[in-house]
């Protein structure tokens, strides 16, 4: 696959608590050539969360303002709550350097991301099982009652919503599923003694 082929725009979405963030944040350590983009939220940082690396954590006010400007490549509200949304520049930026672009954020926003920019590649991360991904998302313990069961809703729906996209990436081990993210980018997943080193499977979040 040519470098202008790999440097399209990948947007990586999937049901809640399969591991997204993980995967992601595994793919930009191994895989620095790839750009992960980082998105506005107006919710609050978590624990250990930086500005500017994790999120831009903004107000209710300024993403007003950055949705109204049309600064967003897409938007949405996710589980009912927090709007989260990707801005648009740097993706444009990163695309135009020949640099292959990530987004990880939710079907919502894909769906938008596929309206725009229906040249990009679209991968679902789907859990092993049901029972497994459940278990990611109680194990995750940093929400109450309330919003898990908001989040299982959220998930079983995201769940049927695979056949939109062009590539599937089973969540089973982290390493694994980055490298096959990569792959789908057409990037050369890493070979060798160091892509099997300090195995972490499980989600842990963003
Ligand atoms: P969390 O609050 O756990 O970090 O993220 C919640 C959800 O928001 C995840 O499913 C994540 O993929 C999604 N998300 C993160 N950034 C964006 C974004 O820029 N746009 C959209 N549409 N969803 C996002």
């Amino acid at each position: 696959m040519d470098a202008a082929t790999a440097a399209r725009l990948t947007v990586l979405a999937g049901p809640t608590a399969v591991g997204k963030g993980t995967v992601s944040a595994d793919v930009r350590l191994r895989y620095p050539q790839v750009w992960l983009s980082v998105s506005a939220t107006t919710r609050a940082p978590r624990p250990g969360e930086v500005e500017g690396v994790h999120y831009h954590f903004v107000d209710e006010a300024e993403f007003d303002r950055m949705a109204a400007a049309g600064e967003l490549l897409e938007w949405a509200v996710v589980h009912g709550r927090h709007r989260y949304g990707t801005p648009r520049r740097p993706v444009e930026e990163v695309l135009a350097q020949g640099r292959p672009a990530l987004l990880e954020i939710d079907l919502q926003g894909a769906r938008q991301v596929r309206e725009s920019m229906p040249d990009a590649r679209f991968v679902f991360l789907a859990p092993p099982s049901w029972d497994e991904l459940v278990r990611r998302l109680v194990g995750r313990g940093t929400e109450d009652e309330a919003e898990r069961e908001r989040r299982l809703a959220t998930a079983r729906t995201e769940l049927a919503a695979e056949p939109e996209f062009d590539v599937t990436v089973v969540n089973a081990d982290v390493r694994q599923a980055g490298d096959d993210l990569v792959s789908s980018m057409g990037l050369e997943p890493l070979r060798g003694p160091a892509a099997a080193d300090g195995r972490d499977d499980g989600a842990t979040g963003r």
